[in-house]
């Protein structure tokens, strides 16, 4: 979006955990940037800092974790430009912009929803708190937005309890939830990781075409690099805390850069091609027992010997199209194009 200030700026965010054993850095230094109607995805693995990256962006940190340092830029709907990271979380600046112009939905969409209380009056609860509206009111902004994400005879069914509905049904109320007043940014942590996989193109569909037609940023965090392949506009790449690759989707899989990101790619199923995936040897180690140098080193092919388990590789960035942290593309590189 060029010219445009972005909806969401994340700036050298680091997220802590203080524990016995030492402190815990599950978030190292991160940055992107999300324009209006983009979708930007985070990925990795289980540990890699991404779900944590969402909740400090929303202010839901669970105790002990901080925000030790970075900031969170974000622009409200009038246009004023918050400094996320320095807000109180429970604080009132916070809860205002919390559930109005940033929104969350969930892996498991009962986390977000009331099991005794009907669908249509938890939507209409949100419209009444953030938007002011009456009882009346607020009951036909429920019907709106469930409507608005393809929920069946959606007035008709205000009065339905979630125990009643399907897990995709279930979904697409937590995202009418999300949506009730109109966030600009709209955070989905792994929201079709539940789901069977038909449901799950479903939701994805309907995500990429509420972030479109809205004009809404898409904050969206996978495990799975082939969901990424159906809605990113642009990709970012976490392994232990910190940024590995990041850059536009099309860029980043017609040429993936990272030995990390060529891994989780190789990682894809393949249709038709069933029993040839792969899976990246070795896991994700523990941040209080990071290895020296490159983070991934333990588990990377194309490790060199000497500096990739010594030096820590900068994110190197290329014009235009995005930024990688590998000695394969640093100085060493450089220098072995001149003396090599
Ligand atoms: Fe692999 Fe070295 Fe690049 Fe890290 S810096 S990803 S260990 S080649």
């Amino acid at each position: 979006m060029p010219g445009m200030a972005p909806i969401l700026q994340v700036e050298n965010l680091k997220t802590h955990f203080a524990s016995r054993e030492g402190v815990v850095k599950a978030v190292d230094g991160v940055s992107f940037a999300i324009g209006a109607g983009e979708t930007l995805c985070v990925v990795g693995e289980s540990g890699s800092g991404k779900s944590i990256t969402a909740r400090s962006i929303m202010g839901i940190l669970q105790k002990p974790g901080r925000i030790a340092a970075g900031q969170i830029l974000f622009r409200k709907k009038d246009g004023a430009v918050v400094d996320l990271a320095a807000l109180a979380p429970k604080g009132p600046e916070f809860r205002a912009i919390r559930g109005s112009e940033i929104a969350m939905v969930f892996q498991e969409p009962m986390s977000a929803l009331s099991p005794v209380h009907t669908i249509g009056s938890q939507i209409a609860e949100s419209a009444e708190i953030h938007m002011g509206l009456s009882r009346r009111a607020a009951m036909d902004r429920a019907a709106e937005v469930l409507d608005r994400v393809g929920f069946p005879n959606a007035r008709q069914r205000l009065d339905a309890y979630a125990f009643q509905l399907s897990g995709g049904m279930r979904q697409r109320v937590a995202i009418a939830m999300a949506l009730t007043c109109e966030p600009s940014l709209l955070i989905a942590d792994e929201p079709t990781t539940a789901l069977d996989v038909t449901t799950q193109a479903v939701i994805l569909d309907l995500l990429a075409d509420l972030s479109d037609t809205l004009d809404m940023a898409l904050l969206f965090i996978t495990h799975d690099l082939g969901v990424v392949a159906q809605i990113a506009d642009s990709v970012v790449v976490m392994y232990l805390g910190e940024v590995a690759e990041r850059g536009p989707a099309d860029t980043l899989f017609a040429a993936p850069r990272h030995p990390y990101t060529r891994g989780l790619m190789r990682c894809i199923p393949e249709v038709g091609r069933a029993g040839t995936m792969e899976t990246i040897p070795g896991i994700v180690p523990h941040p209080l027992n990071r290895p020296a140098g490159c983070p991934f080193n333990t588990r990377c092919p194309e490790a060199i010997a000497g500096l990739c388990d010594v030096a820590e590789p900068p994110l190197t960035s290329f014009a235009g199209d995005g930024a990688v942290a590998c000695h394969l593309y640093g100085e060493y590189a450089r220098g072995r194009a001149v003396h090599g």
